[in-house]
């Protein structure tokens, strides 16, 4: 059975990789010279900056793929359990070390408002729960037919996923600082978390369960490591060549064609890249029914990302490897990006300093971060050649102020990447950081599907199609391919 996956993103690996391990004859076409899709590397005079994943989690998923093939994974990547998780900074400057000791936790929590403390516990209680039927029953169910959504209703409504991970939180939580930290989570995965489903109130429970990780070389080195699996196991990688369409005859699959019109036949054609950008832009000879173009219309996309990566001639010792930092109209500021589409100078950022935990991703003496700030995704028609160096200056003024002093004048190396790139260099629809959004309405049987509708032998892994993005959601769609091909 000849097998096709476009993109190298995790999930599109992780599907090279479990056909394979079925005995599928696999070709993976990737569009850049280098794999990784939103964790591709950047290399920059002697800074290696990861460009997207580095909090991970679920790390069994990762290991597993090596396991397919018999192979020890710490032969090919090295992950180390980190000890803080993520410090917040709050707008009035008081902070939190977020980790999985639950004595530190119950302690600080204490601080800020004694009696969220049993709140806290009961919440951890209840997102275990969550966790049980939406990560470990869930994760990699195809789920393709209504029925199967059906029979999930009653569980998913008695575990309100009707709520918001916010409203979810706020039962529980009574002080808003508390709130906005233990409600974030859908961020990491494209979601405001005023409106996600209370499902992925799961990741809160999905961190204390296997911790969080660093992987040494940065998360590169696990695209590498998995590089270097495929190779040794026979997967043909295509680099540096974009599928220009899939073809099919009589609603069956037949293969693609590439920028270089070359054809490639296959059985199967399984697709890392975007499902909406993919319906809209490589099958663009099909006629979708009436039903598929509404669900295709009434998505609503993930916000964008403005990444800034930049190295320093000094190292920040007393910055964490991983740092929240909330803007003060936190509410407002989400509502800007989510619906109104437009920026709001009191920015949220995400820090990373991977040189905290790994002093090879910085030359000697030198720091090594990017921070991340949610911004309105294409759909704005913000013009980022523009608003890029604005967006530049105003967030290195507020680290300066908050966490990061003199930081202008010591940044030796830097550039940023904007939602243009998700959408002109990883094809996705409006430069989305996250493909849709993860809404109850577009979760699980509401999402593009992991076996599509449209084609006989179209199959889609990643974070558009079910169970949704971050490395262990798009690792465990490829879960769901290994049951459906
Ligand atoms: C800045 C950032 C930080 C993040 N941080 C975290 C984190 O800390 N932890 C976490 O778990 N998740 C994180 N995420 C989310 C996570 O990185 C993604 O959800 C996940 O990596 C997406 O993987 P994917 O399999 O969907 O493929 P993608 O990474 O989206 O890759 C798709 C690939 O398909 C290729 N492609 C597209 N169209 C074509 C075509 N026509 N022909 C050939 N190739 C094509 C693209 O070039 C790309 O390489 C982060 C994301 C970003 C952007």
């Amino acid at each position: 059975m000849k097998s096709i996956v476009i993109g190298s993103g995790f999930g599109g690996i992780a599907a090279a990789l479990r056909l394979k391990a079925k005995n599928h004859d696999v070709t993976l076409i990737e569009k850049h010279p280098d794999l990784g899709g939103r964790a591709r590397v950047f290399k920059r005079n002697g800074f290696t900056f990861d460009g997207g994943p580095t909090v991970i989690t679920a790390p069994y998923l990762i290991e597993e793929l090596f396991e397919l093939f018999n192979k020890n994974p710490k032969d090919y990547i090295e992950l180390t359990p980190l000890k803080t998780w993520y410090r917040f900074i709050f707008e009035d400057g008081k902070k939190f070390d977020y980790s999985g000791d639950e004595d530190q936790m119950k302690k600080q929590i204490k601080e800020i408002n004694e009696e969220d403390v049993k709140g806290y516990e009961e919440l951890v209680k209840f997102t275990k729960k969550i966790f049980d039927k939406g990560f470990t029953e869930l994760a990699d169910v195809p789920f393709d037919k209504p029925l199967i959504m059906m029979k999930q209703l009653p569980a998913l409504l008695k575990l309100k996923s009707y709520k918001s991970v916010y409203s979810l939180v706020s039962s529980y939580i009574k002080n808003e600082k508390l709130r906005r930290m233990l409600s974030m989570h859908p961020l990491l995965v494209g979601g405001n978390p005023f409106t996600t489903t209370s499902i992925y109130g799961l990741i809160l429970y999905l961190e204390k369960k296997w911790g969080i990780h660093y992987s040494m070389g940065g998360t590169g080195n696990i695209i590498n490591g998995l590089e270097k699996l495929m190779n040794e196991v026979g997967i043909e990688l295509i680099k540096g060549h974009e599928v220009t369409s899939i073809i099919s005859s009589n609603n069956r699959i037949e293969g693609v064609k590439l920028a270089n019109q070359k054809e490639i036949n296959a059985d199967n054609v399984i697709c890392n890249a975007d499902p909406p950008a993919v319906y809209e832009k490589l099958l663009t000879k099909k006629k979708f029914s009436t039903l598929f173009q509404w669900k295709q219309k009434r998505m609503e996309y993930s916000m964008g990302l403005f990444v800034y990566y930049f190295g320093t001639k000094k190292t920040y010792d007393n910055v964490e490897h991983h740092t929240i930092k909330f803007g003060d109209k936190y509410k407002e500021h989400l509502d800007d990006i989510f619906n109104k589409k437009k920026l709001n100078n009191d920015i949220s950022y995400y820090l990373h300093r991977s040189s905290a935990t790994d002093k090879s991703m910085a030359p000697k003496n030198h720091d090594c971060f990017y921070v991340l700030v949610p911004v309105p995704n294409n759909q704005s028609k913000i013009d980022w050649t523009v608003e890029g160096d604005k967006m530049k200056d105003l967030i290195i003024d507020k680290m300066e102020k908050a966490l990061l002093p003199n930081l202008r004048k010591n940044i030796v190396e830097d550039f940023y990447l904007t939602p243009d790139y998700f959408e002109n260099e990883l094809n996705t629809k409006y430069g989305s950081g996250f493909s849709i959004q993860p809404k109850f309405t577009q979760s699980a049987y509401f999402r593009f599907h992991n076996k599509s509708e449209i084609c006989k032998g179209l199959y889609f892994v990643g974070a558009g199609t079910h169970p949704g993005a971050g490395v262990p959601g798009v690792l465990s769609s490829a879960k769901v391919l290994d049951k459906i091909i």
